[in-house]
């Protein structure tokens, strides 16, 4: 069943449960005519499924995506994409998925169509990372922006509880940056408090029943609007040091994120009080950090860098790189403020402003 469109930004963008099966006809009206299909090894079968769906369109699959888009694995892709001779590529699953279409659409000209399984929001962006020799380097450009994304619920019914919460989490941090971005405007806002309303509603719901489909489809409208929303306006602490940590300690994207969300919040608070009114508000504390804490703990996400496998002796060397090349950020940015907000997410202990 066909549900509501909704036009982003040079974007078709469409929500529905069983959407995939209609992926062809989109790739149709987008001018593609031979689709490789992009997934990672786990979501193979996936691949298998679309293969069909395509019938005729399809021009192979591709399973090798990995995460933080290794330009190895691209290059392989890129000789399979020309070998078939397609002309668009399908990209099946999350953010590490989606990457790989984006890093073969800059090195073709390629119709790019997202199935996102996650919510990290990648389809939404115009952004790229891509990890060559060990060093992740970031780019922007609008023709890396997938030309269609379709959000199946069903497709995420199939995220272990655990992925559910850490990466609506990621999604959730995009828009409370979102919020105090120094190039924010009303409308980013807007889009920045929907996409949390819609976590902050949708997430309970999904938990409870994880199948939920018009919750699932709930939740993936918060992603849409908190990866429209990071496509838009620059990112600040929360980011910054998620990548640091995930660039020198090789942590897992999305749990890197759900543990250190409320306390780049805390640390910002006191500079960005107004700005972080509305996430205090709807989540219901006074401290936006504190209230984005007790969502977090309630829903079970992860609280401690420690669980992660993260040591100690570690935290020294984290502080003083996130505190190296400054960035914008509405706080100062201290290396021993940094350093007392990392104990504090390697213990697992509330934030504190
Ligand atoms: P992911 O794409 O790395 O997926 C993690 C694992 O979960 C994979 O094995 C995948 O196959 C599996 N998986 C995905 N969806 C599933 C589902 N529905 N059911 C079962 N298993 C599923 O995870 P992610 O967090 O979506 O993406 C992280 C990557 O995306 C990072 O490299 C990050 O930097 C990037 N990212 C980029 C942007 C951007 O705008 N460029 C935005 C967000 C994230």
């Amino acid at each position: 069943m066909l549900d509501s469109d909704i036009q982003g930004i040079d974007q078709t963008v469409a929500f529905g449960a069983g959407l995939r099966h209609h992926v062809r006809k989109y790739a149709a009206q987008a001018g593609a005519i031979r689709v490789l299909i992009l997934t990672t090894p786990h979501q193979s079968d996936l691949g298998l499924e679309l293969a069909e769906t395509l019938g005729g369109s399809a021009a192979g699959i591709f399973s090798k995506a990995a995460m933080h888009t290794p330009t190895d694995i691209t290059e392989e892709a890129l000789q399979h994409l020309n070998e078939a001779g397609a002309d668009a590529v399908l990209s099946a699953g999350g953010g590490s998925t989606i990457g790989l279409g984006k890093a073969l659409a800059l090195r073709a000209p390629l119709v790019q169509i997202a199935l996102p399984t996650t919510y990290a929001g990648s389809e939404c962006t115009p952004i790229l990372g891509q990890t060559e020799n060990g060093v992740k380097s970031t780019m922007s450009d609008p023709k890396l922006r997938p030309d269609v994304v379709l959000y199946d619920p069903e497709l995420v019914t199939t995220l272990p509880v655990p992925m559910t919460v850490t990466s609506a989490i990621n999604a959730m941090a995009h828009a409370v940056e979102a919020l105090y971005a120094k190039d924010r405007t009303e409308a980013t806002d807007a889009l920045a408090v929907q996409g949390l309303k819609a976590f902050h509603e949708g997430l309970p719901a999904v938990l409870e029943d994880p199948s939920d489909l018009h919750a699932r489809e709930e939740t993936q409208k918060g992603a849409w609007a908190c990866g429209t929303v990071l496509g838009q306006v620059g990112m600040a602490l929360h980011h910054k040091l998620c990548h640091t940590l995930g660039g020198a300690l090789n942590l897992p994207h999305a749990e890197t994120h759900a543990i250190i969300l409320p306390h780049a919040t805390s640390y910002n608070w006191p500079a960005a009080q107004t700005e972080l009114a509305p996430v205090a508000k709807m989540f219901g504390a006074e401290e936006p950090g504190e209230a984005l804490w007790n969502f977090a703990t309630s829903l079970g996400a992860p609280t401690s860098l420690q669980a992660l496998g993260v040591a100690e002796t570690d935290l020294d060397r984290v502080a003083a790189l996130a505190a190296q090349n400054p960035y914008w950020n509405p706080r100062d940015i201290t290396q021993d403020g940094i350093r007392a907000l990392l104990q504090r997410a390697w213990d697992g202990t509330a934030p504190q402003p």
